[in-house]
């Protein structure tokens, strides 16, 4: 894979690591694929995997030496069912199935399912959806934690997969005491990002961020309608939002979930938070090399859109191909980014811009950078605020974030354009600005002759202050 190419593609990868991408060298084969961030999804690891997931991570990014964002996705409260048996998983349509309490084994006629408030509010007649919506099933009776169903729609059940209750009135917390311990877990490690399943209302958000103290960033997975009808609260107090479709797909009619996709994307990019469409983008590739027509076009669709991140679930943690469905997703966005409608479809969408100094600074950047045919933005950044500020406004130019704080650079793995380098900050902004210019030089982002527009904050080392921008000729 050409590295000028994924230095140069916009939009993020985010790849989810798992049994077919567990080993430092499959991490670092991944990356060099084009991934730029690894996803842990709880729901399947336990805790010392977790960790473990973490150190080999880190491992792989000491010896690529470039800075790899790790989200750690928190279960929250969905539910799962137990284990099944491989061998006796075919539910027949038409058969009864049974869900009940008891740690045992699955099989074709019954499964363990250890939430308790299921079966309390499940009532007859309600919709039992498992896997994603693969599985349908009415509920005929309930009794003593036994939920008798009739199944409407077979398949094959397998261990630990997902169950939505379209019709049932959950009271849950956002917060488990599982998803406390992982919390706990990612500041230890000092976790870049923290996805929050199945988030309700902008409480949900607040209540995890409490927790973490505002330590981690903290990403809101859209997959329950409630959440639909907060999403502009959401999205002004979470730090990042993942379309999460597998879910939302199940607890929707699925065919209004591209339109919920594109509102989604708008409101994000307008607030300027970092917005990931997940979910069966490549799904055909857990079995093929090849994808389908339709995910091709999806996983475009989504770029055209200005998302800042696309996702891989199964395709890289379970199937056959993980590292071809990573360069194949890269091939995609990279040739979409290069199409001749690209730049002028991305350009339109820009939103209004809100009224602070860090947003018109951005802004101003973009046009000035415009006006000087500039190849480079550069942006001095602590927190990262001034790097996704100027994502936000989707300049052509590459955004170059220049930051002292290995956890920024890694955070900044999932914005749009930003290309991060860790570098100690200099006494003072004269003697920034000349190591800047080598900088880029060197790095062959800008040649002599061109024009650099540079961004930060004054004084350097303060969060969100973004209130200076310079323009400068490299010599
Ligand atoms: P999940 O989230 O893979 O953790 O369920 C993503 C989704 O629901 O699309
Ligand atoms: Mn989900």
């Amino acid at each position: 894979m050409n590295d000028n190419e994924i230095i140069q593609r916009k939009t993020k990868i985010l790849a989810t690591l798992g049994p077919s991408s567990k080993t430092i060298k499959k991490i670092i084969e991944l990356t060099k694929a084009g991934a730029n961030a690894f996803r842990l999804n709880c729901s399947h690891l336990e805790e010392k995997d977790l960790e473990e997931y973490i150190e080999k991570i880190r491992k792989a990014e000491k010896i690529i030496n470039k800075p790899i964002g790790i989200l750690i996705d928190l279960q929250g409260p969905k539910i799962r069912i137990g284990e099944v048996s491989k061998n006796d998983n075919i539910l027949e349509s038409g058969n009864s199935f049974f869900i009940d309490n008891s740690k045992e084994i699955g099989n074709s006629k019954r499964v363990y399912l250890s939430n308790k408030k299921v079966f309390k509010s499940v009532k007859k007649g309600h919709l039992i959806l498992i896997d994603d919506g693969n599985i349908h099933l009415r509920v005929t009776s309930v009794k003593n934690n036994i939920i008798r169903t009739k199944i409407l729609q077979g398949g094959t059940i397998k261990s630990n997969k997902g169950l939505n209750l379209p019709d049932s009135d959950l009271k849950t917390s956002a917060l488990s005491s599982l998803d406390k311990k992982y919390v706990k877990i990612a500041i230890n490690f000092d976790v870049n990002w923290i996805a929050l399943s199945f988030v309700q209302k902008p409480s949900d958000i607040k209540e995890l961020k409490k927790f973490c103290d505002n330590k981690i960033s903290i990403m809101a997975k859209i997959e329950k309608p409630s959440a639909l009808k907060y999403i502009n609260e959401i999205c002004e107090i979470a730090d990042g939002i993942m379309i999460a479709r597998g879910d939302l797909g199940v607890e929707l009619p699925i065919e209004t979930v591209p339109g919920w996709q594109k509102e989604i994307i708008r409101t994000s990019r307008a607030k300027g938070k970092p917005v990931v469409v997940s979910t069966q983008m490549l799904e055909s590739m857990t079995s093929f090399l090849t994808p389908t027509r339709a995910e091709v076009s999806d996983v475009a669709n989504a770029v055209f859109e200005g998302a800042d991140t696309i996702m891989l679930s199964a395709e890289s943690a379970s199937g056959n191909y993980p590292v071809e469905a990573v360069k194949m997703m890269h091939k995609i966005a990279f040739s979409t980014e290069n199409e001749k409608n690209y730049n002028n479809i991305i350009a339109n969408q820009i939103e209004q811009t809100p009224n602070t100094t860090p947003d018109a600074i951005a802004t101003a950047a973009k046009t000035l950078a415009d006006e000087l045919s500039s190849p480079i933005i550069v942006c001095y950044t602590e927190s990262g605020s001034t790097g996704i500020k100027v994502s936000r406004v989707r300049p052509s130019q590459t955004i170059l974030t220049i930051t002292p704080v290995i956890h920024t650079a890694r955070k900044l793995s999932l914005v749009w354009g930003v290309l991060c380098l860790l570098q100690k900050d200099e006494e003072n902004l004269e003697k920034m600005i000349n190591s800047t210019k080598i900088t880029v030089k060197k790095s062959g982002l800008a040649f002599q002759g061109d024009k650099v527009v540079i961004t930060a904050g004054l004084p350097l080392k303060v969060q969100g202050t973004t209130n200076l921008i310079r323009v400068t000729t490299v010599k």
